[in-house]
């Protein structure tokens, strides 16, 4: 008799768990219809970084319609003159744990090529007064969908979790520093430190119906470092009577490789990028400095410390070597915009892994390389990521569209590109699936 009670009581849990699966799925069916139209809209009114004014005001309204406490215009950006457009809506619900969740809003100075009914047209004046055309050419469209979604679903499962929900509703992830701008508003001594932080962002690489993720770092530490070449010019055609610090720089290039190379352990990511180099006017003039903007990227804390004494050692001794006087030394400085590495909790990604083949299957869910790319959603688990934190991706990509990419041996387009855009279905409903089911883990009542 005990045994069968047993039995009844396991597949009566097991029922509610399926039944729960099935209802997050059910639930973000019901929503596609609006969350498309919503997609759609913020995807033909893209604002560029730090302008995200009317797509902030939509994810207010319409978490404010999804039962949120909806806190407007929040954060503060380093340059005080800049307005933050960030939105924190914070859905509570008795007591238990706090979860951030969080979507990015901004979009990018790209000319839309996607050919979409839909696609966008805008053209604005950029921050240094360039005209530009505006595009989602990042799916951040795709992410504020299925973040309305997550929101609306959490709101009529309120049975199923207890504790505060914080959605945030993130400016300028593509530049100037939104989350960092939110934690320096007081993100978390206003509405609490969250006890875990949850992203996702689309993969253009990944098939939709997919949801992808890397335990560990995922995504590197990204520093810009300006390094000035200097030296002493002159006539191109006394060049014994210069400093040439175009001859020095191209030293400096070739013995910058040397720090992936040679001086890295090869288990450790490093990229070391000479991105842009300008010196010099005219053929016959030896030109007294030379600019360079270098990216590093980084995974480990200690990489990117020795990394970024390393260009300055080489930059130095290189110029030594060229015989420039001590007061002609480069300089180099390391912007301060740097952002750290994204790191997955490796248990918290264990976890959501096990709750996302269940309810996706087994096939749907894969662990994916990590990236020397930068996202930062790092910020909110802090520098020594005491937040347990995980971003995961969304497959966004037709399966027939990635085998015939393969078959001609030709690259998708990328994020960023004016090309790429997210195939709507079933790419948002997976992402509230994901997103939904991954806070009901964290949060369950029963
Ligand atoms: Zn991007
Ligand atoms: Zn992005």
């Amino acid at each position: 008799m005990k045994i069968s009670l047993a039995v009844v009581a396991s597949s009566l849990t097991v029922c509610s768990v399926l039944a729960q699966e099935n209802s997050v799925e059910k639930a973000a069916i019901s929503e596609l219809p609006s969350l498309l139209a919503i997609y759609k809209d913020i995807h033909s009114h893209p604002e560029l970084s730090g302008h995200e004014q009317r797509t902030a005001a939509l994810v207010a309204k319409e978490l404010r319609a999804a039962g949120c406490d909806v806190t407007e215009n929040f954060g503060r950006y380093e340059q005080p003159n800049l307005k933050c457009y960030g939105v924190i809506g914070v859905m509570k619900n008795g007591n238990g744990p706090t979860v951030l969740v969080r979507t990015d809003m901004d979009a990018l100075p790209v000319q839309e090529d996607t050919g979409l009914p839909y696609a966008s047209s805008v053209t604005t004046k950029n921050d240094d007064g360039m005209d530009v055309h505006v595009m989602h050419a990042c799916g951040h469209d795709a992410h504020m969908a299925a973040f309305i979604g997550t929101a609306r679903l959490l709101q009529k499962m309120r049975e199923d979790w207890s504790g505060t929900i914080i959605f945030v509703g993130q400016p300028a992830e593509e530049a100037i520093g939104g989350a960092n701008a939110l934690l320096r508003g007081g993100l978390y001594n206003r509405f609490g430190k969250p006890s875990f932080a949850l992203g996702f962002h689309d993969k253009a690489d990944l098939q939709t119906g997919h949801i992808g993720v890397t335990p560990g770092y995922t995504y590197a530490n990204v520093d810009s470092v300006n390094l000035t070449v200097r030296g002493e010019g002159g006539h191109g055609a006394y060049p014994h009577k210069t400093k040439d610090p175009v001859v020095l720089s191209a030293e400096i290039i070739n013995a910058l490789q040397t720090i992936a190379s040679r001086e890295n352990n090869p288990l450790d990511p490093v990229v070391v990028t000479v991105g842009s180099i300008h010196g010099g006017t005219k053929h016959n003039i030896i030109p007294d400095e030379v600019k360079l903007q270098l990216t590093v990227r980084t995974y480990k804390p200690e990489v990117r410390e020795r990394v970024l004494a390393d260009i300055e050692r080489i930059a130095k001794g290189c110029a030594m070597a060229a015989d420039v006087p001590a007061d002609r030394m480069p300089v180099v400085e390391v912007q301060k915009d740097g952002l750290p590495a994204t790191y997955n909790n490796p248990d918290l990604t264990k976890r959501l892994v096990a709750v996302w083949k269940k309810i996706l299957g087994d096939a749907n869910v894969d662990i994916v390389d990590p990236t020397m790319g930068g996202e930062d959603f790092a910020e909110y688990s802090l520098p020594d990521h005491s937040i347990p934190a995980v971003d995961f991706h969304i497959g966004a990509v037709d399966p027939e569209k990635i085998a015939q990419y393969k078959k001609e041996k030709k690259e998708l387009p990328s994020l960023h590109s004016s090309k790429f855009a997210p195939v709507p279905e079933p790419t948002i409903k997976v992402g509230i699936i994901g997103m939904t089911s991954a806070v009901l883990e964290l949060m369950k009542s029963k």
